[in-house]
């Protein structure tokens, strides 16, 4: 003889909570024919749901054996777990466990979906179960808009959508009214009547009544295990349930592809469903994103505008002052800096360029025009050693710095004084206080920064500056610029050591724009610290938003998971829906965040004129990484966690 269909041998259930053990079923053994209507009856809380779970294959005993047709259950990984109760199985539960976001339809369809069914066919069936079950008209209702006799039907067809070889019905009567109940029973004496097993647990009498054989329970021992005479033998051949399926091991008959885009699909439908909790999620994401871009680009925009005033800064110089420091009063009658040490400067290899300067300041003329302006005596390598460029003329050359030429350069401001917006001034002769000098050459106006000023700037040889405007032959200054390849601290040292030596004491101070440029560098730098401070504390603060929200959906959602395994889906298949879920939540987040960040950025243009946000594409990469993976990591991770109970303990979550 054939290996029975479901044998049970001294099966034990019990459940462990602290110090407690509850034993809930005990040694029970158990052997059910393919083809029989057994009712299971007993009071509540005798065990009855416990050993349903376990026949379905929901729940795992803890002690004892349970074989489908001779073939142990125990050894069975989940994924074969699985297919039998896609494949076999078909679980109806007292309160229906009808998916909410889907139409009747396509809740039927679900088992179908994880065997891998073609879509047609699917459909196919589906409108046809539940056009048998009198719910055709109803097929494209949710649960939320059918009543519990109507839910029910959806769920009996679902069970039947596979095959439905064994029907496990849980009180499939114990939520309905007399009226729906009894239709419910004659539904499945049919099923029984085309050859399917129907295994029914009932606390009602009644009910129990109507299987041919009848198991009593009884605070978890079986008490009795009557047949009915008059019952005719089971049906050889079951009608259209097809008993004779074997292949238990996974039959993919999708390929990965079509079952990628129906976890697509559902994810979608799950989304669409729960707009609301998809878009708080969402927001988590967006406003994480767009406050890291934000940050980032408010912080490089700025940093980028005090490197520029570091670049107007010009080249580097340094600069040697008569004097001991910047206020010494005396440093104006200190006439110990000479042009010969601008000489013996000159000669040095560390050297390329020297420009001896004095200044004062002066009022200069064209016509009726006057103006005050700087007046700097300065040396041929003026513009070589400062880096200034020239718009238009020419410097004055060795030859008149020699021979006290009066010749001008003077800047653009002083040239829009003198002679207006657009006009040219090379030429032009200017009274520099009472000193006539031809202009030879405008100066670019200086980029924005520090030194930029609105003050007029006029520069002569020094030597006609010396002679006609101060009378007399010290120096104010000696700007020297280091040759490229040597460093400017040495330079500034042996500067030192070449003057105090000329000199017999240090009776001159100097300044190396270097120094400048260094400590504005280092504050760029704590800058850039500072925002990569800010950005991760955003990236954190989003980050835990995200966490949060997904960790709230996904364990709202862990009886759905249990639904969706108990009807036969693999573990992979729900970490798949996850995680596209997750993917497709962060990605849209991700999207709508940069572009919330770029709008802010074209708000910030129109009401900022100082500087504009600069966006750096690594702090965008990164946002949208980090929150990403954080979206996924903890949307995937409670869904795997879940994917992982029994379905038994992922159902009664709900
Ligand atoms: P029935 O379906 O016959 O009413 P159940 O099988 O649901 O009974 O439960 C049998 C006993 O097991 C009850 O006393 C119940 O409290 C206990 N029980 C059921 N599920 C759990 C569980 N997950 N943890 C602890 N005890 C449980
Ligand atoms: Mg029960």
């Amino acid at each position: 003889m054939d290996a029975p269909l479901i044998a049970l041998k001294g099966v034990w259930r019990e459940y462990v909570s602290g110090e407690d053990r509850l034993q809930v079923l005990k040694e029970i053994d158990l052997t059910i024919e393919a083809g029989e209507m057994v009712a299971i009856v007993g009071a509540s809380g005798s065990g009855k749901s416990t050993l349903m779970n376990i026949l379905g294959l929901l729940d795992r005993p803890s002690l004892g054996s349970y074989h489908i047709r001779g073939r142990a259950t125990g050894s069975l990984d989940s994924n074969e777990l699985a297919a039998l109760r896609r494949e076999h199985f078909g679980f109806i539960f007292q309160r229906y466990h009808l998916l909410g976001e889907l139409t009747a339809r396509d809740n039927v369809e679900v088992p179908a979906v994880y065997a891998g069914t073609e879509r047609g066919a699917r459909h196919g069936r589906a409108s046809a179960l539940l056009e048998r079950l009198g719910m055709g008209a109803r097929a494209d209702h949710r649960p939320g808009q059918l009543s519990g006799g109507q839910q029910q039907r959806v769920s009996i067809a679902r069970a039947l959508m596979n095959g439905g070889e064994v029907i496990l019905a849980d009180e499939p009567t114990g939520a309905l009214d007399s009226r729906s109940g009894e239709e419910v029973l004659r539904i499945l004496e049919e099923l029984n009547a085309e050859g399917r097993t129907v295994i029914l647990v009932t606390h009602d009498p009644a009910v129990a009544a109507r299987a041919r054989r009848v198991i009593e329970i009884s605070d978890g021992v079986i008490t009795a295990d009557r047949r009915r005479e008059a019952s005719p033998a089971p049906a050889s051949e079951p009608v259209s349930a097809p008993t004779a399926r074997t292949e238990w091991a996974d039959a993919g008959k999708g390929s990965h592809l079509t079952a990628l885009g129906e976890a697509l699909r559902m994810a979608l439908l799950a989304m669409n469903a729960h707009r609301m909790r998809a878009f708080l999620t969402m927001l988590g994401i967006i406003i994480g994103i767009a406050s890291v871009v934000c940050v980032v680009a408010l912080g490089e925009g700025s940093r980028q505008r005090v490197l520029t005033n570091i670049s107007s800064l010009g080249t580097n110089t340094i600069e040697v002052f008569a004097g001991k420091s910047y206020g010494d009063v005396r440093s104006a009658k200190i006439s110990t800096l000479v042009i010969s040490d601008a000489d013996a400067l000159a000669g040095q290899p560390y050297v390329a360029a020297v420009t001896p300067t004095v200044s004062t300041s002066a009022v200069i003329r064209y016509r009726a025009v006057e103006a005050n302006a700087l007046v700097n005596g300065v040396g041929a390598q003026y513009f070589l050693a400062k880096g200034t460029h020239l718009a238009e003329g020419r410097l004055f050359g060795t030859d008149a710095v020699k021979r006290r030429t009066q010749e001008a350069v003077i800047d653009e401001n002083t040239r829009t004084t003198l002679f207006g917006e657009g006009v040219s001034a090379l030429g032009r002769v200017i009274l520099v206080g009472s000193m006539p000098a031809r202009i030879v050459g405008v100066t670019e106006p200086q980029q924005g920064g520090f030194g930029s000023n609105q003050n007029l700037s006029v520069y002569l040889p020094y030597t006609a500056v010396q002679t006609r405007l101060i009378g007399s032959q010290s120096l104010r200054s000696i700007t020297v610029r280091v040759a490229d390849d040597v460093s400017s601290g040495l330079a500034e040292q042996a500067v030192t050591d070449l003057l105090t030596r000329r000199h017999g004491s240090k009776d001159f101070f100097i300044l190396n724009t270097d120094d400048i440029r260094r400590a504005i560098t280092s504050t760029t730098q704590t800058m850039t610290v500072l925002i990569a401070v800010i950005a991760v504390i955003s990236l954190a603060v989003g980050g835990i938003g995200v966490m949060n929200i997904m960790l709230v959906s996904v364990s709202e959602r862990v009886g759905e998971i249990g639904v969706r395994m108990a009807v036969g889906a693999r573990r992979r298949d729900i970490l798949q829906q996850f995680l596209i879920e997750a993917v497709l939540v962060c990605l849209i987040g991700g999207v709508l965040g940069i572009a919330l960040a770029l709008a802010f950025g074209l708000v910030f243009a129109q009401v900022q004129t100082g500087f504009s946000l600069v966006y750096s594409a690594t702090s965008i990469v990164t946002a949208v990484v980090c929150s990403t993976a954080i979206g996924v990591g903890f949307g995937y991770l409670p869904a795997r966690r879940a994917a992982r109970l029994d379905p038994v303990e992922a159902l009664s979550r709900t």
